[in-house]
């Protein structure tokens, strides 16, 4: 019987995340293409009816594992539940978001499994030979590493907004598998008491198809408000850069780049941005980057689809207005 494909689906707020859907819409692509079974693992409480979301993305399979020890996610119970699904259903490979929780829990199911995992893929390819080869940036960016494994299941954890979405099929129709949680009692020895959501309008930052991010040049948090206006108007999210960050205008929770977060969404807009190479490890995968600086040789513009050399103050408002009469 041929090896499948299982894609680990992340739900928040009672949805599938976005990541999902784009590991569901390749691993169809893939399966497609190979003959193979894709199979979703959606673990959580009261979660089931998004199975039939993962069916309409492409699921032939949705394995459902219901329990409270599950409601948000913990590494322990995680790594107890999904282990034992891998073991049983042996896939070929197993795709996960390489979000705040794949990024967790890969490494730890892939020390459970005795196999190894290739990291913030951003393409999946088959050889003449039937090999998944998995395209990873390396040297924040730098370069691009192509990496195999000879162990079976691969595991790959797949940088969000890498792969399109299919459009969504609501008739089709998926096998859905009801399973128990067995969670093994040394896996629960943490558990989330509280989870505290803060209320945002905006997308999340690494889901977002458009960010508008920025740097030391915003001088203060109240600046930040010409961004949110910009922001707001065309749907994005907000960034910073890690000098933004450092000098208390942002969150740590909105930094991009090396040491915060990585994105690649559709359009990237940077503000006041230099474009230091830690900065551009985490969005040089946006599909269309604008910059905004007012130093023409900023490094930034090398990566830049479209530059505006000048002053930010007097570009971002224009462009918000600009937007508003679309
Ligand atoms: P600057 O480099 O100071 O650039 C500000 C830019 O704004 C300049 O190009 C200037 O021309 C422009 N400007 C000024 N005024 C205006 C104006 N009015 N209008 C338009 N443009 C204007 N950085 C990250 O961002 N993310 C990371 O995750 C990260 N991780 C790091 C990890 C390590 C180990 C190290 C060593 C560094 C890391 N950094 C990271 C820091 C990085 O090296 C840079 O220092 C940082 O990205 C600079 O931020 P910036 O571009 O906002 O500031």
């Amino acid at each position: 019987m041929p090896k499948g494909i299982l894609v680990v689906l992340e739900q928040y707020n009672g949805e599938l995340r976005k990541v999902s859907l784009e590991l569901l819409s390749e691993g169809r692509r893939l399966a497609d293409a190979s003959g193979l079974t894709l199979t979703g693992a959606l673990l959580g409480q009261g979660v089931k009816d998004l199975a039939s979301v993962a069916a309409s993305h492409g699921a032939d399979r949705v394995i459902v594992v219901e329990d409270v020890a599950l409601k948000d996610y913990t590494t322990g119970a995680y790594t107890s539940v999904l282990n034992r699904i891998i073991r049983q259903e042996d896939p070929e490979v197993v795709f996960i978001g390489n979000t705040g929780m794949g990024r967790d829990l890969a490494p730890r199911l892939a020390q459970r499994l005795g196999v190894g995992s290739a990291s913030d893929c951003v393409a999946v390819t088959v050889d003449s030979t039937y090999k998944l080869i998995f395209r990873r940036p390396i040297y924040a960016g730098k370069a691009y590493a192509e990496v195999a494994t000879e162990a079976r299941p691969i595991l790959a954890t797949i940088r969000p907004n890498s792969f399109s979405i299919s459009a969504s099929s609501p008739d089709r129709q998926a096998e859905v598998v009801e399973e128990t949680a067995t969670i093994d009692a040394n896996d629960l020895q943490a558990i989330v008491k509280e989870v505290v959501r803060q209320a945002s309008s905006r997308p999340e930052l690494t889901d977002a198809n458009i960010i508008v991010s920025g740097g030391r040049a915003m001088k203060n948090a109240e600046n930040f408000q010409l961004l949110e206006e910009l922001a707001d108007t065309i749907g994005a999210a907000i960034g910073a850069s890690r000098a933004a960050v450092d000098s208390g205008y942002r969150e740590y929770k909105y930094q991009v780049g090396q040491t915060g977060k990585t994105v690649a969404p559709t359009l990237y807009i940077a503000c006041g941005i230099s474009g230091a190479i830690q900065h551009l490890a985490g969005m040089g995968s946006s599909k269309v980057i604008v910059a905004i600086n007012k130093d023409p040789e900023a490094n930034i513009f090398t990566v830049a689809d479209y530059g505006i050399v000048g002053d930010l103050y007097e570009i971002v408002p224009l462009l918000t207005e600009e937007f508003k009469k679309q």
